[in-house]
């Protein structure tokens, strides 16, 4: 009986091709339908040949063709899950849940043997034969069993997104797969994209020496209709508000898919869009005088400009669509009343529907819990118009059924690093030509559709072709540190999809060892190979804290002597370029006005008040205690426009010096829960000791930038009156004078950075004692021998025995007592 119905199903072709190890699946007989539906299910025998015959394959196919959840199953039923499991990654967390769900569901199996982990839950029994996860949790498992002999074969999904994660782990896989094949236990390889932009895989001599089959899905994409809008809008909430609202209320039955960028605006959207229409039950409410008169008040609000611009750390993709550091502004405030009179500027003659419709709203983003994601999938209750307010998920990792328009506001939340602190923030920025083209595709899945750009057709021709992989944009000595933490200690010859600059590698493996992250190892295990520095535990402690190395080092440090709201306050101020009010004015009278500006900076800041006193320890902490001062003292009045322009701070700047504390507050809580820092209002300033550990803190994170006053009588010219010979430069530098340092001009400072104007300015200094250098930066430093006439002595506090020394800091010669 079953071969009849594998039979009628087109299951016996397949069973020939791979008989002996065929396990069978009974599935309900609507999801037997609705499967056969799917573009792939065409394409099972090809590909299920092309992956056996070929250790590495690639799968392309438009989102909906069925990868996801087919693929696994072909896999499961040709007999891979039969020893070793079927593991697939996905680059969101949403995806690896309901991916899991969905499979098993086809395949009336239960969570027990096809299951998901990400990185903090997961439903994986000793049964499991198929594996979904996030991509992070398998590039972890590799760093326990790098031949991974737990699978048979590995999907890696959504390739075409390039995270940084996918791209290590197809790097590492390619050298894994042909040693698998070497054992005699073979691992299969499948890379699935959603896109055709594929080369960086196929065509990649560094990775596959043997350019990996295509199996491209044909599709079946109907025809979509692409509106442009005439003028970009500021507001694309709003506007797509009102593009919703004429949808629903001219255009004929279909399903709305419109495409925001994180949660707060999903929620904020479906709530107004709720309130403006009458959902299913309550089909006959009509607007009342009184939402009418919201209407109008809200329509004589002022607009504030959203702000959504908003840090968030390291980690799983999900946290651009949840936005979890997002300031709790009510959005909805934000969305207008559509303007009735208004006329649909591209559909003059649209037909016109019953607006009385009743809507179903649903939100869909990546930690909407489960079974709630789950509604889009149904069917919207009869006589109801289904809209699903998104976030970028949408594009390629879930396909909603019953879509005919698409509402796309071209915007997408995006990670973007510092380039000084490393520090990573998402922002709104404009979504790439592909991405675009891939929104619009999802109103075509089961009819001509149409797809309402809220931004012109010039604005759109502006937009990049497709966006950079995610490790072109990342800075180099995080990534380095990253993989050296995951183990991987040859990064410069790692063969990466793209890879980064190899000069910068080496650069950023320097740095990381004159930071003590990493060291160099005696012996290379191979003698051939060269010596490449390996992850020292204070690197193991830098690498969890989303900060560019220096800045982890001293929060590291931060942490050890509990310090941490102090440094936190400091690298974020550090992050902020600015802090200070200036205004623009001829070329000419540039410096004198520069000059006015500073003092008025120096005596706003002295102004402040607050109690935090300039003395002994803290002023030798010297601008980065004028800093911390601001950051304090604006905490303290609670960070209002007009203590800022009262102290002749920049609002902007301390806002976001604000939302960068509570980035790394809350990044440090989760990865270091012991920590247990919080922002308080009433951070006093630091203690004397407190202030010469904090200096030493900077030292050891900016070891490197350290200068040294110039003998007088090593000076001739007199415009060199009190330079400073720096390790970095030839030049002299000098102290900005907006430093708080210009009198003291201590022997030795550290500085953040230099800016050069009418002379090499040292910006952010602080003092620093000499014999610190030799203990904190010992990287720097060369040591002679043991001084012979001074005996060694004993260190009962440390238990160590020590040699009198003198070491020689850096090129430069100096010579420090140690
Ligand atoms: P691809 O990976 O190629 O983008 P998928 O395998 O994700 O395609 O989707 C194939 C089909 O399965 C789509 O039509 C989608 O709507 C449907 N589908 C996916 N998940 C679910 C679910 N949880 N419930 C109902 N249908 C689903
Ligand atoms: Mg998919």
């Amino acid at each position: 009986k079953k071969d009849e119905k594998a039979q009628s199903t087109g299951k016996r072709e397949r069973r020939d091709s791979t008989p002996a190890v065929y396990v069978p699946v009974e599935r309900r007989p609507d999801i037997q339908e609705s499967r056969l539906q799917l573009p792939i299910l065409a394409e099972e025998q090809v590909l299920m040949e092309a992956i056996k015959d070929n250790p590495v394959v690639v799968v392309c196919g438009e989102t909906g063709s069925g990868k996801t959840t087919q693929i696994p199953q072909f896999l499961y039923e040709a007999g891979y899950g039969r020893d070793a499991m079927i593991g697939i990654t996905e680059p969101r967390r949403v995806a690896a849940v309901s991916m899991s769900q969905r499979v098993a569901e086809e395949m009336n199996l239960s969570q027990r043997t096809v299951s998901y982990q990400i990185r903090y839950e997961g439903n994986v029994t000793p049964e499991t034969k198929v594996k979904f996860m996030t991509d992070g949790v398998l590039l972890k498992e590799m760093q326990k069993d790098l031949l991974l002999s737990k699978y048979s074969v590995l999907v890696i999904d959504e390739a075409h997104e390039r995270s940084v994660y996918t791209d290590i782990l197809i790097g590492l896989l390619s050298r894994v797969v042909p040693l698998r094949t070497k054992k005699g236990n073979p691992l299969k390889l499948v890379i699935m994209s959603a896109t055709l932009r594929i080369e960086d895989f196929t065509h990649n001599q560094r990775l596959f020496k043997i350019s990996p089959p295509v199996i491209k899905v044909n599709a079946r994409q109907f025809p979509v209709t692409v509106h442009f809008n005439k003028q970009t809008p500021g507001e694309y909430l709003q506007e797509a508000y009102k593009k919703v609202c004429k949808i629903h209320r001219m255009l004929p039955a279909g399903g709305i898919l419109v495409f925001l960028t994180g949660q707060a605006e999903v929620h904020a959207l479906c709530r107004k869009l709720q309130r403006s229409f009458p959902s299913v039950g309550d089909a006959k409410v009509k607007k009342t005088a009184e939402s009418k008169e919201t209407k109008k008040s809200k329509k004589e609000q002022k607009l504030l400009k959203i702000d959504l611009d908003n840090y968030t750390i390291e980690g799983d993709e999900d946290q651009a669509d949840d936005g979890i550091l997002e300031d709790d502004i009510d959005l909805e405030a934000h969305i207008v009343g559509v303007d009735d009179e208004d006329d649909m500027d591209d559909n003059g003659d649209m037909p016109t529907s019953d607006a009385d419709l009743p809507i179903h709203v649903l939100p869909l983003y990546s930690l909407l819990p489960p079974d709630r994601q789950q509604r889009v999938f149904l069917p919207p209750p009869a006589g109801s118009r289904l809209v699903v307010v998104a976030t970028n998920v949408a594009e390629t990792s879930l396909t909603i059924p019953h879509i005919k328009y698409v509402v796309d506001t071209g915007k997408v939340k995006k990670r973007f690093y510092d380039k000084v602190t490393g520090a990573s923030a998402f922002q709104v920025t404009w979504v790439s030509k592909a991405s675009a083209d891939q929104r619009a595709g999802r109103a075509g899945r089961t009819e001509p559709g149409h797809c309402y750009r809220l931004y012109s057709s010039a604005v759109f021709s502006d937009f990049q072709t497709f966006s950079p992989p995610e490790i072109a944009r990342r800075p180099v000595e995080d990534l380095v540190l990253q993989m050296k933490d995951m183990s991987i200690d040859k990064v410069v010859n790692f063969p990466f999809p793209t890879p980064p600059d190899v000069e910068a590698v080496h650069a950023a493996e320097q740095l990381l060892v004159q930071l003590g992250a990493l060291q160099h190892t005696a012996k290379p295990k191979d003698p051939k190979a060269a010596p490449s520095p390996v992850i020292t535990p204070l690197g193991r402690a830098m690498a969890r804290f989303p900060v560019s190395p220096r800045f982890s080092k001293m929060l590291a440090l931060g942490e050890q002597h509990g310090l941490l709201p102090y440094v936190i306050s400091i690298v974020a101020a550090l992050t902020v370029q600015e802090i200070f009010l200036s205004g623009g004015g001829p070329a000419g009278r540039a410096e004198e006005q520069q000059e006015q500006q500073e003092q008025h900076a120096h005596s706003s800041i002295a102004q402040l008040k607050n109690t935090w006193a300039g003395q002994g320890q803290s002023l030798l902490l010297g601008d980065i205690m004028v800093l911390l001062r601001a950051v304090g003292a604006c905490e303290f009045a609670g960070c209002t426009n007009k203590f800022c322009e009262d102290n002749g701070l920049r609002y902007k700047a301390m806002t976001e010096i604000r939302s960068l504390r509570t980035l790394l507050t809350n990044a440090i809580n989760t990865v270091c829960p012991g920590a247990k820092v919080h922002i308080d209002p009433n951070m006093r300033p630091p203690t004397e000791l407190q202030a010469k550990l904090l200096r030493q803190i900077m030292l050891s994170g900016l070891g490197d930038r350290i200068a040294r006053r110039v003998p007088t009588d090593q000076i001739s010219d007199k415009s060199h009156k009190f330079a400073y010979q720096s390790t970095s430069m030839e030049e002299y530098v000098f102290i900005h004078p907006s430093s708080v340092l210009t009198k003291t001009r201590p022997e030795y400072v550290i500085f953040h950075e230099i800016i050069e104007a009418r002379k090499p300015y040292m910006h952010c200094v602080a003092a620093v004692e000499p014999e610190w250098i030799p203990l904190l930066v010992p990287n720097l430093c060369t040591f002679s021998e043991p001084v012979q006439d001074v005996p060694p002595t004993y260190d009962s506090d440390t238990g160590r025995v020590r040699c009198h020394r003198t070491s020689t800091f850096s090129r430069l010669g100096w010579q420090m007592p140690s």
